[in-house]
């Protein structure tokens, strides 16, 4: 089927001087985003309002002065910089099917791709499309595939009010706010027909038509489609299906799930694709199974349980939550209205239809995760613990025999070039290899960090560190202005924290498991601590709540209320509206971040790990990836980090969360303040140093994303066993 796109950003290329016309061509592919030199080339046109538009290239580039892009058009130096950008881009755009992907998945092909369905994906902070973690580790595999040459094409939601803006109100309480994302300003190219039109597809919700367009967005080789209900010819209230991500309706849930998978399924065959695997992160794509069977049962002349080995043998399934009651379900009656038609598509009658989300505990209810697990042919946890949790949890569905619960484990990941600060990358390029983020999994490669002087990595971090101070007192100038706090709070704000002392990262998405306030548990302790003024320390906090999670607006309100101590004014604070750039900041600028989720619930967390490429030292509760990558000595002491408690939990949450809040304060007290305020002769934290870089060393070459993408090649994608799927 032949299609044609446009760009609603096409207006970028008629207004730039014709040697700057690569500009445009840069802005629309987030490609830029993680290459050092691609920040570089646009933020050096005018510092202060690439800040202000939030690195966002297209708005940038239509703000910018005629005067200003005449005069870059005459700059030599300049026009050679962008050349060599633009040549790089165009070689890394040149090869998107690599010889290691012909040769390990040769049935992976730029026709038969893999189809990654994620309800969110985070790709960038201009780009509101994401909540967090599950969201953030989407986008960083769609870039690893990307920069490893394996063919992948992903399926997700334009959300056209995102998830939600974050302000908190005088009394610490967190209100919520809906503006419209602005897509003229957006790297999104709306699908078209060949004809000019905008493609369009259709899809049942239960008794009425809902018709859907696409938004194809370039991720270095890689696109993503954002599909789109936002069309005249909807409904009123199917305009709103994707506004925004994670409504507590469950009329929504499950219109815009319908959507994504079905929607996306059919959207993948009017371009021609056939993918050769359909990758689900998390199960609230699973309405993508019934449609690849819908669609093989239509081409084949075949009933479902003729196409069911055919749609498991395509299917795979990356499930997250560790919770019982944080897996998805509909309830029947809703299923019933939604699928009405569906069930005889797939030649299949309602109760037939209503088993396959069917478990014995949750009468009444569809569950999204026994569907998945049922139509896929592998699926798995995404950190170990969290896979054994999931074996345990879904061992129901398998027959006895089958023990343990074919549940596989494929530990999270980072993108290291999205989430390492470009001065860190210097120094990698320097000392271990100028290419170092193609040879990331190379445990020699990092070896060889080593050799980075202490004075050097020290002084980079020190300036990375600085650059978060700056922008924190920037930030929490703005929220102080605009809610109105006296004039004498608000200029305080450019004395908040100190560049020298020991600064702690805790953000996060709030909820309740994550226990974001643990370290305020024993306020005498925690003041004690935190007001030792020959050793501060200070902490910087951000994170957003559910908007229907009052318990963690809460946990919220509970900080905020410790950021006005009097005696802590300067030293604690709460950053307003989380988001990509800020993570960005805080991950590149802090000295030690901290996580204390209650065991097992922290399916994986991958913050801690964008921390480690940046010399940061991580100090959690051992959970999901932490509990892998922590390294002890004989004598019990930490290699790499700290570990908070043991690799066991307790049955009562309020006794875990005091055993685990007093072994954070004897590790604060006795070992990490100690340890980083012990200089040596030049003034350098020596031994802080030293594990900074055993952190680097020991986390970098395991937990970054291309070596998680090669592993859900060689496990999930190219495996022909049949092995987890129940009958
Ligand atoms: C990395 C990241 C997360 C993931 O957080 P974890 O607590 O490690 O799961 C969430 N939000 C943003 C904005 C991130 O960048």
């Amino acid at each position: 089927m032949a299609y044609t796109l446009q760009s609603p950003a096409s207006s970028l290329a008629t207004k730039l001087p014709s040697n700057l016309s690569s500009l445009s061509q840069l802005a629309l592919n987030f490609w830029w985003s993680w290459i050092p030199e691609g920040i570089a080339i646009f933020r050096d046109i005018d510092a202060s309002a690439w800040e202000q538009c939030q690195h966002n290239p297209v708005q940038f580039l239509s703000s910018v002065s005629s005067e200003k892009l005449a005069q870059l058009a005459s700059q030599l130096t300049y026009i050679q910089r962008l050349e060599s950008v633009a040549a790089k881009f165009n070689s890394y755009m040149q090869s998107p099917h690599s010889a290691w992907a012909k040769q390990t998945a040769p049935d992976i092909t730029p026709q038969r791709p893999v189809a990654y369905f994620s309800v969110e994906f985070g790709l960038h902070q201009t780009l509101q499309i994401y909540a967090g973690g599950l969201g953030i580790l989407a986008g960083d595999h769609l870039k690893s595939a990307s920069d490893l040459g394996l063919p992948i094409v992903a399926i997700g939601l334009l959300y056209r009010q995102g998830y939600f803006q974050q302000q908190l109100n005088n009394s610490g309480w967190q209100e919520e706010t809906y503006p419209e994302q602005d897509l003229e300003t957006l790297p999104l190219e709306l699908v078209r027909e060949s004809n000019g039109k905008p493609l369009k597809i259709e899809i049942e919700l239960g008794d009425r038509a809902c018709k859907i367009q696409a938004w194809r967005v370039w991720v270095g080789r890689a696109n993503l489609y954002l599909l789109d209900t936002q069309l005249e010819e909807n409904r009123h209230s199917d305009r709103q299906i994707t506004n925004r991500l994670y409504q507590a309706d469950n009329n929504v849930r499950i219109a815009q799930e319908m959507v994504l998978g079905i929607g996306g399924v059919r959207l993948l065959q009017r371009l021609g694709l056939d993918p050769k695997i359909y990758h689900l992160n998390e199960s609230n794509a699973a309405f993508t199974l019934l449609e690849v069977a819908h669609q093989l049962g239509k081409q084949l002349g075949k009933s479902f349980e003729q196409v069911k080995t055919t749609v498991q043998q395509r299917c795979v399934f990356t499930t997250h939550t560790p919770v019982m009651a944080g897996h998805q379900t509909f309830p029947v009656d809703l299923m019933s209205e939604y699928f009405a038609n569906y069930w005889q598509h797939l030649g299949l009658i309602k109760e037939q239809f209503l088993q396959l989300g069917a478990l014995e505990q949750e009468a009444g209810k569809f569950s999204m995760t026994a569907l998945a697990l049922r139509l896929s042919k592998a699926a798995n946890g995404v950190s170990q613990l969290n896979g054994e949790v999931n074996q345990q949890m879904w061992a129901q569905l398998y027959p006895l025999e089958i023990e343990p619960a074919p549940i596989a484990a494929i530990t999270n990941g980072v993108h290291a070039p999205t989430w390492t600060a470009p001065l860190m990358s210097q120094l990698y390029a320097k000392y271990l290899d100028e290419n170092w983020t193609r040879r990331e999994s190379d445990r020699l490669l990092w070896e060889k960090v080593d050799e980075i002087p202490n004075a050097e990595i020290w002084q980079c971090h020190q300036q990375l560190k600085q650059d978060l101070i700056a922008h924190v007192r920037t930030w929490v100038k703005q929220t102080r202005l605009r809610r109105g706090e006296d004039r004498e709070l608000v200029e305080q704000s450019e004395c908040l924290l100190d560049p020298n002392a020991l600064t702690i990262g805790i953000a996060r998405r709030f909820s309740s498991y994550k226990r974001g306030d643990l370290i305020f548990r024993d306020p005498q302790r925690a003041l004690q601590i935190l007001s030792d003024s020959a050793k501060p320390v200070q902490i910087i906090f951000a994170g957003k709540a559910h908007p229907a999670d009052d318990k963690s607006k809460h946990i919220i309100q509970h900080l905020i209320e410790w950021t006005r101590r009097p005696e802590l004014q300067q030293r604690i604070v709460f950053l307003e509206d989380y988001n990509m750039l800020i993570a960005k900041k805080l991950v590149q600028g802090v000295d030690l971040w901290v996580n204390t989720p209650q065991r097992p619930q922290e399916a994986s967390g991958t913050s801690g790990q964008k921390v480690c490429f940046n010399g940061g030292i991580n100090c959690s509760i051992l959970d999901g990836w932490w509990r892998e990558a922590y390294q002890q000595r004989a004598d019990g002491k930490g290699v790499n980090g700290w570990a908070i408690g043991e690799d066991c939990s307790l049955d009562d949450p309020e006794a875990q969360a005091q055993k685990d809040v007093e072994a954070l304060y004897y590790l604060l007290a006795e070992e990490i303040v100690p340890l980083f305020y012990e200089l040596d002769t030049q003034k350098l934290p020596y031994r802080w140093i030293e594990m900074m870089k055993a952190s680097i060393k020991t986390v970098a070459p395991m937990f970054n994303t291309d070596r998680m993408v090669s592993e859900y090649v060689n496990q999930m994608y190219v495996s022909t066993a049949n092995n987890a799927a129940p009958v």
